[in-house]
């Protein structure tokens, strides 16, 4: 049994490893599903010549067990020498944060990325050290970066890299378009196509439905293969009773005009059988009462992760609303 799933950081990756675990308490076929992850590589960035990764690194962290746990990203028992020293030398910038263990996984990386090995046999490599028990492909091999059109002082529009605006400025400056350059040149990788002509199953992790999700169809032949695809999809709701659970997502879906809404997601998706993505829908409890997109089946759970039996119940439950839709 296969089991694919699109990832961004935090949501995606707490989601997963809650079906990593829901899967191996089935009493079912499904107790030995294999779990393929198509990871969002959008919110890459270069600094300091180091090629970061933050969304595939916090689901192999996460699924890994490296993770710090409360923040939800970055390296447990994280020391920070490298950056005090660069900042002593004046270098920026200062508003990324990067960890010396942290810094680590991103020598090896662009270390192997300079001797000419693709992003996924990197990525295959550093999870050799972690064994997340999950496939984890990034989306494709050619970089896509996020780029965000914000006004500027003067009614002037300026673009800044997606990190810039999310963590140096927290999305303060409202978002008038989002970039994914590269994204039209960039093609998803055999293996990405693979996972979702292959799949039983293929999940929506409740991931940023803009810039994690959104990015990741934006690689020409991913969306064409998801809606081409025999498995049910069924996708979870980044949005719980009109608000984003962790981090800024209104502030993404208000650039695109999507309402900060569960059904304004689906919508955002749109039903497979209109030419969409969705079959299957899960949305918080307290948002049943909200129809999604006809041609969507809609159920209700409670959508919060805050432990981890909760995000293995959740992911149970997506999994047992697609296999209903199996057939
Ligand atoms: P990022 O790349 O770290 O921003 O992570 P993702 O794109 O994977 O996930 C961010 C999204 O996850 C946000 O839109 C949140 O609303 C959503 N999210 C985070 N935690 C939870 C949770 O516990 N439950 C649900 N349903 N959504 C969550
Ligand atoms: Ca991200």
């Amino acid at each position: 049994m296969k089991i694919t799933a699109l990832a961004g950081g935090i949501g995606g990756a707490r989601f997963l490893r809650g079906l990593r675990e829901h899967l191996q308490g089935r009493g079912d076929d499904w107790a030995g599903a294999e779990i393929t992850v198509i990871g969002n590589t959008a919110d890459d960035i270069t600094l300091f010549g180091l090629r970061v990764c933050p969304d595939l690194d916090t689901v192999m962290y996460t699924l890994g067990g490296g993770i710090h746990e409360e923040q939800g990203w970055g390296r447990s028992d994280e020391t920070f020498g490298v950056s005090a020293e660069l900042a002593a030398y004046e270098v920026p910038p200062d508003w990324f944060t990067l960890g010396d263990r942290d810094i680590a996984t991103h020598i090896v990386r662009t270390q192997m990325l300079r001797a000419g090995w693709s992003l996924t046999d990197v990525t295959a490599a550093l999870c050799d050290r972690w064994q997340p028990g999950v496939r984890l492909l990034p989306m494709s091999d050619d970089p896509v970066e996020t780029h965000v059109v914000v006004a500027g002082d003067d009614a002037s529009r300026e673009a800044v890299h997606f990190q810039e605006w999310w963590v140096r400025e927290q999305a303060r400056r409202p978002a008038l378009e989002f970039v994914f350059l590269g994204a039209a040149e960039a093609k998803p990788t055999a293996a990405v196509l693979d996972a979702i002509h292959g799949a039983d199953v293929v999940l929506l992790p409740p991931s940023n439905p803009v810039v994690s999700i959104g990015a990741i169809l934006q690689v020409v032949g991913v969306g064409d293969a998801l809606r081409a695809a025999t498995a049910p999809i069924v996708g979870v709701s980044p949005i719980i009773g009109g608000r984003p659970v962790r981090g800024m997502a209104d502030a993404c879906l208000s650039a695109i005009g999507v309402e900060t809404a569960a059904a304004a997601v689906a919508g955002h998706y749109g039903a497979r059988i209109a030419g969409g993505l969705l079959d299957g829908w899960l949305v918080a409890n307290q948002d049943a009462s909200t129809a999604g997109p006809p041609g969507v089946v809609q159920r209700s759970h409670p959508l919060l992760m805050t432990t981890r039996g909760e995000a293995a119940g959740l992911a149970g439950a997506a999994l047992d609303l697609a296999l209903e839709l199996r057939h």
